[in-house]
């Protein structure tokens, strides 16, 4: 896919909610000093603008539904046009069905890009319920935590910025149910779709933080090793 001379480190994450997508992002953005966009943190910050975009949104995601794609897709790829995503991104949480994923590759065959590799973080579902349920959130710089798995030093406050943690709507247990029931649906076959393209990279998401960026980073930049 894609023109020798696009150098560019598009990476796409794919998993279920509660896969580390978002942490694993976080490490990589950093890694090679590019933007982490997340669709659902876009939505999430719309809503808390109260913009139109935003109220549009929460329906579907108060739902643990998919926003519908047309708005997604327009939403994502004005942000992949900005300009600090030119030499590359994180994508988290997009494409997130077969339909949006066809769009994207065509917007990316016109502007004559290609994704580097779509990186599938695979975790147990029993995991990813306990995840998601357990998950906090702090509203002011985003960090993540989980009541049991990585708590905060001081229980319900961010260890980074003191703010109070939240669960997020769509964190609670019959919305996760949902949502675990839509990526199967939806988003799954994209593990498919990417496969045949020769973009997939398997990970197991199952081990600690550490051990999934370092799996990543291995089947990423092979024997160049990582720090
Ligand atoms: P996330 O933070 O990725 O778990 O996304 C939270 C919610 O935002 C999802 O449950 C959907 O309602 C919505 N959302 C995020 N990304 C997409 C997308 N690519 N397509 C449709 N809806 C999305």
């Amino acid at each position: 896919m894609g023109t020798p001379r696009d150098a560019g480190m598009r990476l796409v994450m794919l998993g279920a909610p509660g896969a580390g997508k978002g942490t694993q992002a976080d490490r990589l953005a950093v890694r090679y000093g590019i933007p982490h966009v997340s669709t659902g943190d876009l939505f999430r910050a719309n809503l808390s603008q109260g913009t139109a975009l935003g109220q549009t949104a929460q329906r579907f995601m108060s739902q643990g539904q998919l926003v519908p794609d047309e708005v997604t897709e327009a939403m994502a790829w004005e942000r992949l046009n900005a300009g600090d995503a030119e030499t590359g991104y994180i994508l988290d949480g997009f494409p997130r069905n077969v339909a949006q994923a066809q769009h994207f590759e065509s917007k990316l065959v016109l502007a004559q890009q290609s994704l580097r590799a779509v990186v599938h973080i695979y975790v147990e579902p029993v995991v990813l319920e306990r995840r998601l349920t357990g998950r906090r959130t702090c509203p002011g710089c985003k960090a993540s935590y989980h009541v049991v798995f990585n708590p905060p030093a001081l229980a319900g406050i961010c260890d980074a910025c003191g703010a109070e943690l939240v669960q997020r709507d769509d964190d609670r247990p019959e919305t996760v149910k949902k949502r675990l029931e839509v990526y199967m649906d939806e988003t799954a076959p994209l593990v498919n779709y990417y496969s045949e393209r020769g973009l997939l990279v398997m990970v197991d998401g199952n081990w600690p933080v550490d051990n999934v960026t370092d799996a990543i980073l291995a089947r990423l930049e092979g024997d160049r090793g990582h720090d």
